[in-house]
């Protein structure tokens, strides 16, 4: 067969193999479901006060990662309150555990408000940042705690086992990771073996996992886990299977991404040969969601094969080229609610 002959029938290929896709519109937009396009969220959330909340950090810095810390802000010592200022300045997230760890569920609506409302405004005091999730003390929640979370905080962990796939979830009350059967001590492989089972199954709905540790400690149980576990856990993470499918963030980033992808309409305003214009219109506070979202915009089959430019507010954000079935898309980060994003041809 004459090789020409032969690359036409290689070039028909595609065609058998998968189903037409009708191309879409340049200028179509939409949203990724995670940051960096990632198909599913993981948050890491440690709860308590404990000194190992510095080790803690540091194996999770090691992957590139941040977590979540929930403080039980009325018990801070000297000693902790230099440890918690430290995480954060590392772009660690601190969040609410309560002033007092109490039974909030035994508690008056009063007491109740005094341990939400005043922890947020001494650990934002502490910080100087935001303080955006709340995790109550023993995951106790009825009507007035998820109410008076949901005044406070954009988001509260809970202690049920869930996935958090879109439209399935309570914001103030997260599904966590599952743990071996009883109460520990539990082999390093098994609890590995759990938590990736959690992390496929995560992935598999595309929701958003929180797994919740405490402190790092001698032995896998309940409350504590072992440097090595947590660090070989990150590993996999990091460079495992899923490693590309995951965005780790901590809790904060994530319920504030969620939240955006969730409110923002993306408008497409102007397509000539070389300029789009895309708008992302959201009416959330400004100071508060200010995570980037991760857009996708359609482009003209005619466009070089190089990456478009793409500014907002007279920034220029990273732009990567992908194939969405058979459209070519420009893949960038922008801001919901802070005017035009301009797409250029390179
Ligand atoms: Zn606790």
């Amino acid at each position: 067969m004459r090789s020409a002959t032969l690359m036409f029938l290689l070039s028909l290929l595609p065609l058998l193999s998968s189903p037409p896709v009708r191309a879409e519109q340049p200028g179509s937009t939409s949203i990724a479901a995670w940051r960096g396009d990632a198909r599913c969220a993981l948050s890491l959330t440690f709860d308590d006060n404990h000194p190992s909340r510095g080790e803690a950090a540091a194996i999770l810095d090691g992957f590139g990662f941040t977590g979540t810390f929930f403080v039980i802000v009325g018990s801070v010592d000297a000693r902790m309150e230099r440890i918690y200022e430290d995480l954060a300045m590392r772009g660690h997230e601190l969040g609410s555990h309560s002033l007092s760890h109490a039974h909030l569920l035994q508690a008056s609506s009063e007491q109740v408000e005094y341990e939400l409302g005043l922890s947020k405004a001494r650990l934002e005091e502490m910080t100087g940042l935001a303080c955006v999730s709340f995790a109550s003390p023993y995951g106790e929640v009825n009507a007035v705690i998820l109410e008076t979370a949901a005044r406070h905080y954009l988001s509260a962990r809970g202690t049920t086992g869930g996935t958090n796939a879109d439209g399935t979830f309570d914001m103030y009350n997260l599904g966590i990771n599952i743990f071996p059967p009883g109460i520990g001590p539990y082999s390093e492989a098994d609890y590995l073996s759990v938590l990736r089972q959690y992390v496929e199954y995560v992935d598999s709905v595309g929701g958003w996992g929180t797994e919740m540790f405490h402190n790092i400690g001698p032995e896998n149980n309940l409350i504590t886990v072992t440097a090595h576990t947590l660090s070989t856990h990150c590993e996999e993470l990091a460079s495992g299977a899923l490693s590309d499918s995951i965005w780790v963030a901590p809790q904060g980033r994530a319920a504030r991404y969620y939240l955006e992808r969730m409110n923002t309409e993306a408008e497409t305003d102007l397509v000539t040969s070389d300029t789009i214009v895309v708008r992302l219109n959201f009416d959330g506070d400004r100071r508060v969601f200010d995570e980037p979202l991760t857009v996708k915009t359609v482009i003209a089959v005619d466009w070089p094969q190089a990456a478009p430019e793409v500014f907002q507010d007279g920034k220029e954000y990273s732009c990567r080229l992908d194939m969405a079935g058979a459209d070519r898309v420009a893949v960038y980060e922008a801001l919901p609610g802070r005017g035009p994003v301009t797409i250029r041809r390179p």
